[in-house]
Formats: C-alpha cells, structure tokens, sequence
C-alpha cells in the first residue's frame, strides 16, 4: 500500500483520501525513543480508544471540529502528532498549530516534532533538517511538498493572525488566555484561519480547568459528548468507567478494584486490554454531523501506563488538599473541578466570631498598622461623609478590626479632612508597650471629591496618607505601580498633580473572602471584636462572587447586592492595599522580623527596599 501513495506522490497526484490516520501512523508513525517511554512502531491497539478520534481527523470523514476532554497520560499528544504526521505525508496543506504559549510552541518544535520528523523516514523525506540553510524549516515553520506548518502560541496574536490555513491544531486549550493582546480570543482567532476551507479539520484538546470556566468542556458540552463504553468481564454490560465505581479496602490503593453498574461484581485491572479492545464510542448528546466530542478519564490507561492503583494513591495523598484534588480531579478524570465561587460568606456567621479583645489597645501580636478610606459624596443615600476602617496586622497577614467609624460632611469641605487627621495622626497603644501610628493610610480617589483626596495625599504624604484608585479587572496585584496623574475625573488640570496607586479590588477581595471562610486562628486569620456591629458585617459580606459572560466566555465577578451598602468591605480591601504598599517599600522577606524589631527599638527605622528612593513617607511613626 504504501508504495502506491509513493507512487502518487512522485507523480504529483492529489493521493487518495480513504487512508486513516490511525490506518497511516500504524504504517508509518515511529515513536522515538527520546520523547517516548514505548519507543518503536505505533500501535493504535494499544489504546483503542484513540482510533476514532484520530479517524475523525481524516480526509475522508465528514468530521470538522474533534474536541479532545482528555486525562493526562492517555495518549492524546501522541494522538494529535499523528495527525500532524498525516498531514505532512499524506494530506499535505497549510496547518497552523497552538499552544497556550509561544515558549511552549518553541518546546513542541524542538522536542516532540524534530523527533518525530527524524525517526519516521516517511516524514524525513519530506522536510529538510533544520540544520541546512533556506531548508524552508525553522522553528516555528516546517515547509513540505504541498504545505507548511505554522506553530504559535496563544498569547500572540501576531502569530494567530497567519495565512488562512486548512487544519488548526489548537492544544491544551485551557491554558489559553481569555484574550490575547485585546484582539479577542485567541481559538476563535485561530479558527478563523479555515473558515474559507469547504474541508477544513480543527482539533481542540485540553485536560480541563475549573467548572464554568473550562474552554474544553464548554466545547465538549456543544458536541456530540462520546463515552468510551467497555464490556463488563463478567456480565458483559457495556458502560463507560466511572471513577465512582472504583472500589479499595482500607486506605490501601493496591486493592483496587472496579465494580460493575450492572452486576456489582468487582474485577482487577488485568481485564483492561481486552475491555479496551471490545470498546466503542458512544455519542451521549445529539449530533450536528460536524462536530465529535470525545471524554477520556485515566481509568482508561493502559496496562504499564497508570494503573488504578496509581490513581487510588495519588488520589489518598491528593485528598485532604484542595489545589491537589482540584489538580487530581482535572488531570486525571479529566474532569472540571467545581469551585465554591457562588458561596458567600454569611454575615451571622461572622458576628458569632467576634472576639474578646480591647479595641483601643492594639493586640500583642499587631506589627503594623494601616488605615482604608472610602469617600462617599454626590447626594447619595447615605449621605456624604468619610467611612474608615483601621486594621492591626501580624505575621502572615493575621488581622485584627481596630476600629470602623464614619465621619459625616461634604468630602469637598476641608472639615471632614481635619477630622480624618485625627486618625492619621493618632498613636495607638500596643499592648507590649510603646503605641503605634498608621503607617500606610489608602484613601480612594475613585469615587468623589477626587481633587480634595490628591490634595489631602500630597499634604500628608509624609504621615503614610497615598491615594489609591480601585480597579474591577481580575488577576491584577493587590496594589501595583503608581502613576502620576494630571487631570481630575472632570477632566479639570491639576495644579501639582497626583500620585495614585491602582488596588486591584477583584483579587484582594477573593484572597479576603477566602480567608473569612475559615475559621482556623492563625495565618490570615482576620479578627473582629465584641463592639463590631451586625450592620458591618452586613457591610462586609454585601459583595459575592457571580458568573457574567463577557463575548460568550463565563467570567467571575464581584457584584453588590441591590442598594446595599458596601463601605466596611472596601476600607477593608483598602487597608489590605496599604499593607501590600509596605511590601513594594520594604523587603517582604523580612518585613516581619523588621517590624518586630521596631517595636522592640521604637528609634530604629525600618530598612527600605530603596532607602533612597522610598522618599520621606516611611519616617519611623513612633
Ligand atoms: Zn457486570
């Protein structure tokens, strides 16, 4: 067989289309022995399963679009390389390949595709070694006779936006950005390379993420959603494997066993080959005739891949932990793991928590001392005033509510101004002695009176006092890089100018939410004493975590409650800001023992990152 597509190829004839690519990359694929552990001749019966997934991306079938929901360890990178492998021998045309980066794009090129061009004589012949000059093969381009193979990542849009290509290869999908270099999602730019191809092919593959935000699930959930269902040995009732079904004694893996749905008899993993063999895909959902799903759980590795009794004991050690199970659930039963985003911290909850503490004297263990100011104004219903939380902070971000007040009156009035003072300006009594002033005061300029906030930052910039400008965007730091500001909201120009610090909001208020969950004292721990009020609390807990979807993609994002008021989460938010200042300022490897020392030594100042650059603000605030 083989000789005649040779034949046609040295003839220059369009070769016939009812070769395979499992039929090809068992005739021609040779695993190397440097990226592969069975290195050789493939087999596809080795893992049946990978046969129809692989025949989808064929020319003959009428298959446009193969979504891969694979386990690791199941074979699916071997998969997609015999498809690449086809296409270069067999089905030549233009194919452009994704990973989640170019530095990954980089790696697939130089580890997996070199070898496998080199060891598959088929494959060698129609690509020149790297080596040679004008060979037309480079790192992130292989030209053979009738095509080229472009390779990317998905964070360069550059790169997405190519030549219009018949096959895309978009791999590990849920590693892609939501959005590359403001142009929009990086698969829907990739794909949209083929849309002028009457036979296009496109291959997604991933192991997923976390629920509602998995791109490959939310593909596989639009298909045509196959199972691979095996014989029982014993009954031989066709189901697909279940990781609910696998059954050990004792906390001890090497008793792992698989219980029928039907029969209930449980049998050992040696029966795996021949279920594999007698397998079959089976469609779950209706199909568009375009599209095929495909799901894989690790149950379904070969004999000396990764046996059940490997699974039971990654799974033993992953479970008490939840990034380790999330990790267990998505790699190996390839599976979306569900996050409690939609859980809310409850305000009664928190109210009982409340502990025996003197509010006016800071707590033993306090270091630091920072202050969050939230300026309300323009007539709204609760007036104009300033709310200010102060928050007393130990090692490992332990935190303790000092105190919560408001200060009513026109923010644009330098009344209100005078009184915020009084808290800048206040010293502490520690309850080791000595007392302890702000050293970092975060005042919004968001929201009203923005030119009386600047104006107020630049007179007591020397107290701590800095003004900061919250941000809703997700994944940004606590409190990043300031920048000078000429304008006012208005558009009105400022005499001095402004520095304003952005507070990525979105991320402080997961870390904090996080942190209000638990109930165990210690690290992050946020205390509250008797005198918080329930109407705090309220205050607090009026944000919770909701899915919105943005060009068709599920974000999560914080959102209020309707006309509740917020002030108690934001001053909190913005005093966590203020302590995230200190570590742009100070060594965060040692802030704490420098603070501790400070308390000791009241005279000695804390060594700045920059001490020169760090300005006057940071004078010792005994
Ligand atoms: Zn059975």
């Amino acid at each position: 067989m083989s000789d005649v597509y040779r034949l046609a190829f040295l003839d220059g004839l369009r070769p016939e289309a009812d070769l395979t690519v499992s039929q090809w990359a068992d005739q021609y694929r040779m695993l190397s022995s440097k990226a592969s552990a069975e290195p050789g001749p493939w087999r596809t019966n080795r893992t049946p399963y990978l046969q129809e997934p692989m025949d989808a991306l064929s020319s003959n079938s009428p298959i446009q679009r193969v979504v891969l929901m694979f386990a690791a360890q199941t074979g699916k990178t071997e998969a997609g390389s015999n498809w690449l492998g086809y296409v270069i021998a067999h089905a030549p045309g233009p194919m452009l390949c994704v990973q989640p980066t170019v530095e990954m794009a980089k790696r697939l090129s130089k580890q997996r595709l070199e070898s496998m061009i080199t060891e598959t004589p088929v494959l060698s012949e129609k690509i020149a070694p790297s080596r040679s000059r004008d060979s037309g093969n480079t790192m992130f381009s292989k030209e053979f006779p009738g095509g080229m193979m472009l390779l990317t990542g998905a964070n360069s849009a550059t790169g997405l936006r190519s030549t219009p290509c018949r096959y895309i290869f978009c791999d590990e999908v849920d590693a892609f950005p939501l959005d590359v270099d403001g142009e929009g999602d990086p698969v829907s730019l990739a794909e949209k390379r083929a849309t002028t191809f009457a036979r296009r092919k496109i291959l997604l593959t991933s192991t997923p993420t976390v629920k509602d935000f998995s791109r490959i699930e939310s593909e596989y959930n639009r298909s045509d959603q196959r199972r691979f269902y095996v014989p029982c040995p014993a009954c031989g009732v066709m189901q697909w494997l279940k990781w609910s079904q696998l059954k050990w004694q004792n906390n001890d893996a090497s008793t792992a066993k698989y219980q029928c749905e039907s029969c209930r008899e449980q049998f050992s993993e040696i029966n795996k080959p021949v279920m594999l063999r007698k397998g079959e895909w089976r469609a779950t959902a209706p199909s568009d005739g375009k599209t095929a799903g495909f799901q894989l759980s690790g149950l379904y590795s070969p004999l000396g891949w990764l046996s059940w009794s490997d699974m039971v004991d990654e799974f033993l050690r992953a479970k008490g932990d939840a990034p380790m199970l999330k990790s267990y659930v998505n790699t190996r039963l390839a599976e979306t793991w569900e996050e409690d985003y939609a859980s809310k911290v409850d305000a009664a909850g928190l109210l009982e928590r409340c502990e025996h503490y003197e509010p006016a004297v800071l707590p033993e263990e306090a270091l630091a001392l920072t202050v969050g100011v939230d300026v309300q104004g323009g007539g709204g219903s609760a007036g104009d005033r300033l709310a200010f939380s102060v928050w007393a902070w130990g090692r490992d971000e332990e935190g303790w509510l000092v105190a919560h007040q408001e200060i009513y009156g026109d923010p644009c009035r330098p009344e209100v101004w005078k009184q915020l003072d009084e808290v800048v300006l206040r010293e502490w009594p520690h309850a080791a002695g000595g007392k302890l002033r702000p050293d970092v005061v975060a005042i919004d300029s968001g929201g009203h009176a923005t030119a009386e906030v600047y104006q107020y930052a630049r007179e007591r910039g020397r107290q701590g006092v800095v003004a900061i400008k919250g941000s809703s965007q997700r994944g940004k730091p606590p409190i990043g890089k300031a920048s000078k500001v000429d304008l006012n909201s208005s558009g009105k120009s400022l005499k001095r100018g402004a520095t304003v610090y952005p507070v990525g909001g979105d991320t402080i208020k997961t870390t904090l939410f996080g942190r209000l969950k638990h109930n165990e004292l210690g690290p992050g721990f946020l205390h509250f004493h008797m005198d918080t009020t329930g109407e705090y609390f309220e205050q607090l807990t009026a944000e919770k975590q909701a899915l919105r979807f943005v060009k068709g993609f599920p974000v999560r994002e914080w959102v209020k409650k309707p006309s509740a008021r917020n002030e108690a989460l934001d001053c909190l938010v913005y005093a966590y800001a203020a302590l995230n200042l200190m570590y742009q300022r100070y060594d965060r490897r040692t802030i704490w023992d420098q603070l501790e020392r400070r308390l000791e030594q009241p005279t000695a100042p804390l060594r700045s990152k920059k001490a020169a650059a760090a300005g006057p603000a940071f004078v010792n605030n005994w």
